[in-house]
């Protein structure tokens, strides 16, 4: 079976700066991955070289099969990003900016705004479809972020810590709605602070401190490895 993610010995350089330094890791097609790490481990670093807005020192990066650099557009197809910077078209209808993204993506316009329409309402807030980005409050922009990641349907989506600072009811709709995508067989690959988050949702999770992979492991045995610690250390 081909991996959703299969990366070897990746490295990334900064000026003065080792932020992945050798990552080997295989994220298996139709798993619900967890990424954790404290802050400035590597993790957004991982997945800027995945979706090709950062290009990588050393190693080797697929997606589906494909390498993230010699087969960009390939890779890309395959990935729905949401990710932990908001960079949104400010001054469109936010429906216009998710037909804008499927246009770009070779989807007819009547198409386009099919799925528009279909996203916003997965994501609870096609009541607003005609608001500028702008104009959303904090809860609705994490959402429409959501919306923009899945409507090119993807294969694997990336969640770059979703739930950051949201409140409890968001938090456990999106939840909820990243589960129901993963049932119906689209890879998560999740980044996030909260090993709790992390036990509920991840079937495995794999934890990045200064640029290395420290473990691999269901979330339930690293629990019970040692769990508190490794909490007190993403915390800090
Ligand atoms: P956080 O949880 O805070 O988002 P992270 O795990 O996503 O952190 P990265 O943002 O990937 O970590 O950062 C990894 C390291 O690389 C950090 O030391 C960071 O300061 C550094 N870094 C990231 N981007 C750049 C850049 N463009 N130029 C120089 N250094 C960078």
């Amino acid at each position: 079976m081909t991996a959703a993610i299969e990366v070897r010995d990746l490295r990334k350089r900064y000026e003065g700066v080792q932020a992945l330094d050798g990552v080997s890791l295989t994220v298996p097609e139709g798993s619900f991955f967890g990424l954790l790490g404290p802050n400035g481990a590597g993790k957004t670093t991982f997945i800027s070289i995945l979706v090709g807005l950062v290009r990588k020192s050393g190693g080797t990066a697929e997606v589906f099969g494909y390498d993230v650099e010699d087969d960009y557009r390939e890779a890309r197809d395959a990935i729905g990003l949401a990710p932990q910077e908001f960079n949104v078209d400010r001054f469109f209808p936010i429906r216009e900016v998710l037909e804008h993204k499927a246009g770009y993506h070779g989807i007819p316009a009547d198409e386009a705004r099919e799925r528009a329409d279909e996203v916003l309402k997965r994501v609870g807030i096609y009541e607003k479809r005609d608001t500028r980005f702008d104009w959303l409050s904090g809860g609705m922009k994490r959402r429409f972020v959501l919306a923009r990641a899945l409507i090119t349907e993807p294969d694997l989506l990336i969640l770059d810590e979703p739930t950051a600072g949201v409140d409890v009811q968001l938090r456990h709709d999106l939840w909820d709605l990243i589960t129901e995508l993963n049932d119906g067989g689209t890879t998560i690959l999740l980044t996030t602070h909260y090993i709790e988050e992390a036990e509920r949702l991840c079937d495995e999770v794999a934890i990045l401190d200064s640029g290395r992979i420290v473990a691999v492991d269901s979330p339930e045995d690293l629990m019970d490895r040692g769990a508190d610690r490794i909490e007190i250390q993403l915390r800090n």
